[in-house]
Parts: structure tokens; sequence; C-alpha cells
């Protein structure tokens, strides 16, 4: 009996057009190229999607005017080392995690896709063609935009109350409505810091949701690592110098990656923006380079500061912790930093290892999948 069944299935599968007529049916869109990229298989949600039958495109290149994908930012990435399926073919791997790209639908607009792709093999394991899987995410990044559009406009609704009565504070604690008696210095001096409080405490939840509510829409842009990491610590240089702290870089010229640059930079800025905030003397370093033997990137953020308890090192990356000591808790924070740079960093494919010693500083390090060096020769 177990047997039959199992022949019944062996038969299904064996067959080219079962295969041809489950693709043919599911929703995502689906197609086939040999390892020139020619398209050998289209499915009827290619057809949707795109707006070219698979009469019009089989045979030709897709990177030659049907799909045209570029990254958010409008950079083309086919017919470039960029390009995902061409990735895929030279690694033999698939692609960890989707990518948000446009993709050119032919009635010239543009479609936002996620998109997923797999080389091919034959039955010797030589990898023969690749096959990309997309669907249309149009509509849910634009519901994303919605809410992000929303939670803005409440972020605005909320702080300007708030700076409105920072303004008053000021004007009180400058003697502008009268001298205050000590008593009442105090007293003003006490609402003022906690109204700063409440203040941050809005700046950091409403970080919190804006990442939540977009946490599926990461975007794939080309972008230079090295840019953004230098950016990340100018913006710092004003706090450090007020600090009496020197921040030391040693970047490369120039280091090209698939990545989203917003989220990245919430990432980086976080953990830069932790060196300088918990280091009381001393300085922060800032480096990158590319592994010479790993296809990894490694980014080190380390510090001379307060350092980290062992105690609490295993849950610093989880949400609202904060290490339990009286130093760290003199410092303003609400334990959502670290806990959003490990989150980014995972979905770049990455990983976050710190390392401290209580005292002496810390050592955050980030490790990033790097390109392949084949993969800039297409
Ligand atoms: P926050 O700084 O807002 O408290 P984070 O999530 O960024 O939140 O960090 C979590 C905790 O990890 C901090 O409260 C602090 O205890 C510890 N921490 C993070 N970075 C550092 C650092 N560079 N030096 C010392 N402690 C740190």
């Amino acid at each position: 009996m177990k047997e039959n069944r199992h022949s019944e299935k062996l038969s299904f599968l064996d067959n080219p057009a079962n295969f041809q007529s489950i693709l043919e049916q599911i929703t995502d869109g689906v197609y086939i190229t040999d390892k020139e990229r020619k398209i050998l298989f289209w499915n009827r949600a290619c057809e949707e999607i795109t707006g070219y039958l698979a009469d019009e495109v089989t045979g030709k290149r897709c990177a030659d005017g049907i799909l045209e994908h570029v990254d958010m930012s409008g950079n083309k990435i086919c017919s470039t080392d960029l390009c995902p399926l061409h990735r895929a073919m030279i690694t033999g791997k698939p692609s960890q995690t989707p990518l948000t790209v446009r993709a050119k639908h032919k009635d010239g607009r543009r479609v936002i896709v996620e998109v997923s792709v797999a080389p091919v093999f034959d039955i010797s394991g030589k990898v023969i063609g690749g096959v990309e899987m997309f669907r249309d995410v149009s509509r849910k990044i634009a519901l994303e935009e919605e809410k992000y559009r929303f939670i803005s406009s409440i972020n605005h609704d909320l702080k300007t109350p708030l700076t409105n009565m920072q303004g008053y504070l000021d004007l009180l604690l400058d003697g502008d409505a009268g001298e205050l008696n000590e008593v009442q210095k105090e007293f003003a001096e006490t609402i003022y810091s906690e109204e700063q409080k409440l203040a941050t405490l809005i700046d950091e939840l409403l970080e919190m949701s804006r990442f939540e509510s977009t946490e599926f829409s990461y975007e794939q842009n080309i972008m230079d690592l090295a840019d953004l990491l230098r950016k990340a610590v100018h913006s710092f240089r004003g706090e450090a110098q007020r600090k009496g702290l020197v921040i030391e870089e040693d970047l490369p010229q120039e280091l090209l990656i698939m990545g989203d640059r917003n989220r990245l930079w919430q990432a980086f800025t976080n953990l830069i923006g932790n060196a300088v905030k918990y280091t009381n003397e001393g300085k922060a370093e800032v480096s990158l380079y590319r592994h010479p033997l790993k296809n990894e990137i490694v980014i080190k953020i380390k510090d001379t500061g307060i350092g980290i308890p062992s105690d609490d090192m295993e849950n610093i990356f989880k949400m609202f912790y904060r290490a339990d000591s009286h130093e760290t808790l003199s410092i303003k924070g609400t334990g959502i930093g670290l806990y959003i740079a490990d989150s980014v960093i995972r979905r770049h494919e990455g990983r976050i290892e710190a390392e401290s010693t209580p005292g002496r500083g810390s050592v955050f390090t980030i490790y990033l999948p790097a390109l392949n060096n084949e993969e800039s020769s297409e």
C-alpha cells in the first residue's frame, strides 16, 4: 500500500508537464533562465505583474529591457555584478532574504517587487541557469508609508506641546517672569528634567513603532558603507567634543554593499551614540575592513567607557534592557538602541558581537556578508 502511494507520487513528479502546470498556477511570478540569463520559462503571474506575455520574452535576456530592476533609489541592478540572479549563479547559492526592488511594467510604470533567486543545477551539480521568483508588494509598501506618515504626525502632535513647555520653563528659570527663590527654582528644574525624560521617551517609543511598522519593507540600495560610517561618526563629533572625547576612524575610501541605508544608519548611530554616551574619558574608535580570508565585512566600534557588567552581557540586545549598574542608570536611555541595531544587522544577514570590561570599555563588532570577488567580474 505504502509502496503504491510512493510510486504514484514519483510518476506524478516524473512528468515535467505536471511541474510546469504547478509553476503556471502559483500566484508569484516565476521565471527560469539559462546561464546567459535568457528566459526559458515565464509563468502567468509574471505576465500579470509585468504586462509582458511569455511569447514576447522567451529567448530574450531578462536584463534586456524587460524587467529592468532598479533599487529603491533608482540605481540600476540588471547587468551589474549586484544582479541577484547573476550572484546566485556565480555563488551556487540561493538568496537568503528577499530583495525589494522596482521592476518595469510593460506600460512604463514601476512595480515594487520582492525578489528571491536560486541557481538551477544539472544532474552533475553544475550550474546551468537560474530561477527568479517575485511578488508585487506595491500595495503593502504604500500602506506602510501611510503608517509611517501617521506616526510622524503623532510625533509632531506630541512633541509640540512639550517643546512649548520647555520654552516657558526656560523663561521661568531665566527669571523673565520675576526672580525665583531657591525652592521655586528647584521645582522648576525638576519639572524641566522630567519633561526632558518624557521627550526622550516619546522619541524612542516612536522610533520603535516606526521601526516595527516598517519592519517588512527593507530596501536594498547600492550604497557606500565607508561613506555612511564617516557621516555617522561626523554626526557625533560635536557631542564627543563637548565631553572632551575624540572619535578616531579607520575607514577605507569606499566599500560598496547592498543594504538599507536608513536602517543601517539607525543601527550605526545607535552603536556610535552609545560609545560616546557611555564614555566619560578617552576615546571611541570606528573601523571598517573587508576580512582578507573570509567573505565578510567587519565593522568595529570601540570605546574606553564604563563597560558592561558581565552578568548583563547576555541581555543587552533584548528590548528595553539596561545594565543594572548605578553608572548606567545615571545616563539617559531606554534600552531599545541595541535591540534595533541587532535586528537591522540580522536582516542584512549579519551579526553583532559584544565584548566588554567594566571600567575599561566595550567593543561591538558587526559582521556583514561581502560580495564575492568573482562577482565583480561579470
Ligand atoms: P540605552 O542606551 O538607551 O539604554 P541600548 O539598547 O542602546 O539602550 O543599550 C542597552 C544597554 O546596554 C545600555 O542601557 C547599557 O547598559 C549597555 N550598553 C550599550 N552600549 C554600551 C557601551 N558602549 N558602553 C557601556 N554600556 C553599553
